[in-house]
């Protein structure tokens, strides 16, 4: 059986997307390859933490890690609540070589129980995604932009990219109900949403051409073809970094060019205070 580290599991709402205010599990993996500026789990990317802190709402405990996916998944049932929509796989990157196989067993075992999985990922390796992805009912991609600085250069900046691009990709065909996200500053280049969106409406119109737009996915009932596109302002750690509501508009109405499912929606969670 793998065992695998995790920072923290918690009962919460979802803060980010069209899924906000959902009530889900959280599962915070540990480690993450990337650097973003604005990053607010920070204490996750540390890839070994001794602990994993389980947080109940009467009480918090912890557990010692690596743990095991029989021991993450009695973790989740003490969390289940009767509004659950699903259980969210987050990090740090849930997509690390170290975690990846591990999440995967984990959501097996989920998917057994019948409920929900939910990944949100920075779309950090493509191949990781590729073999899971049929574990999970929906995936949150990132992609990151250049003024985020999740990678030193621009090599490594075009290496990301096409990996998150191809995670898109293959959770659009597989059925996967698929949200992107772009975390938007102030100064976020029009010409960059503008190349992201052309990249992902080949995605979203092949599979219209092939399947009319309202093929679903592998008899589970899903819309299949079609990206949920968030523009996120970010939650800026430092002032200055907010964009303003014309730079919002203007980037809305570049991806609503090229996309039909297009929202501007800001960290609820943080508004909630809650995780
Ligand atoms: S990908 Fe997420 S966890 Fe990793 S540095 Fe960026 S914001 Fe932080």
């Amino acid at each position: 059986m793998t065992r695998g580290y995790v920072t923290e599991m918690f009962s919460s709402f979802q803060g980010e997307g069209p899924y906000a205010g959902r009530r889900q599990v959280f599962l915070r993996f540990a480690g993450c390859p990337l650097s973003c500026f604005y990053c607010d789990t920070a204490y996750a990317r540390e890839p070994r933490p001794k602990f994993c802190n389980l947080l109940r709402p009467d009480k918090k405990t912890r557990k010692r890690n690596p743990l095991s996916a029989s021991e993450v998944l009695d973790c989740v049932k003490a969390l289940l609540s009767p509004d659950l929509h699903s259980v969210c796989y987050t990090g740090g990157e849930p997509l690390t070589p170290s975690s990846a196989g591990f999440v995967k067993e984990i959501a097996n075992a989920v998917k057994e129980t019948g409920l929900r999985n939910f990944l949100e990922t920075s779309g950090c390796s493509a191949r990781a995604f590729a073999s899971l992805a049929d574990c999970f009912d929906f995936a949150s991609v990132d992609i990151k932009l250049r003024g985020h600085q999740a990678v030193q250069g621009e090599d490594s900046y075009e290496a990301l990219y096409r990996n998150e691009l191809e995670c898109v990709r293959i959770a659009v065909e597989r059925g996967v109900e698929t949200v992107v996200k772009v975390v938007v500053l102030k100064g976020t280049p029009a010409a960059e949403i503008e190349e992201i969106c052309r990249d992902l409406s080949g995605f979203e119109f092949g599979l219209e051409e092939r399947g009319r737009g309202r093929e679903k996915g592998r008899g589970r009932g899903r819309e299949k073809g079609r990206v949920k596109f968030v523009l996120q302002p970010v939650t800026a750690p430092r002032s200055g970094a907010v964009p303003s509501t014309e730079e919002l508009f203007e980037l809305s109405e570049v991806a609503g060019r090229f996309l039909r499912d297009v929202a501007v929606i800001p960290q609820v969670h943080k508004f909630l205070g809650v995780l």
